[in-house]
């Protein structure tokens, strides 16, 4: 594993710009790491990140792991908490790691010479212990055989819209194998005459 600073460089560069974000993110990955016995996170792919948070520390956490949606290896699961679970699939050790609330007032009340809130916060997560920072726990993770990285295990078209699933991601109903688009979860609406399929 790097050391925080060098982390910092590389997150700052991976996420566009340095944040309280990249910050918390950055350290929030490698005490997962650390907690689940993976010192290189980024050597194989025995490394299974769910981060709760599509914000800043997302990226982060990225940086630090080399965990990437397209690799499989990054779950996403919409809870809006600063949070991840770290899951060696090696030893089905998994720790799941949340950002404290205090730490905010904490930044605030320790670093309160410093100008701004944001360089109060960057200050206080590059140097306050993680006991300050985070809270964390042994968790039961299980990691079904078609969410794990490597060839889809299968693969069925929509009766309804054609398109291919991978998976298991397929619903039946009636009888019918259905995407969940023409299941009923289509988060999109199609707009009339706007097919561009056939135009060369
Ligand atoms: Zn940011
Ligand atoms: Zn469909």
């Amino acid at each position: 594993m790097n050391s925080l600073a060098e982390y910092l460089v590389e997150a700052e560069r991976n996420h566009g710009h340095m944040c309280p974000g990249q910050v918390l993110g950055v350290r929030m990955a490698m005490l997962g790491c650390r907690l689940v016995g993976i010192e290189e996170p980024k050597i194989g792919k025995r490394l299974i990140v769910f981060v709760e948070i599509d914000r800043c520390a997302a990226d982060a956490i990225n940086t630090v792991t080399g965990c990437r949606l397209g690799k499989r290896t990054l779950k996403f699961r919409d809870f809006g908490k600063l949070a991840a679970t770290f899951l060696n699939t090696e030893t089905n050790e998994a720790v799941r790691v949340v950002a404290v609330e205090s730490s905010r007032e904490l930044a605030k009340q320790l670093f309160s010479h410093l100008p701004t809130k944001k360089e109060q916060q960057l200050e206080a997560y590059k140097t306050l212990p993680d006991e300050n920072l985070f809270i964390w726990q042994s968790v039961n993770v299980t990691l079904s055989d078609s969410d794990k990285p490597g060839h889809p295990l299968t693969r069925v078209e929509c009766v309804e819209c054609g398109e291919g699933i991978n998976d298991h991601r397929e619903v039946f109903h009636d009888g019918r194998t259905l995407c969940r688009a023409c299941a009923g979860q289509r988060y999109y609406e199609v707009l009339e005459g706007d097919c561009r399929s056939e135009v060369v």
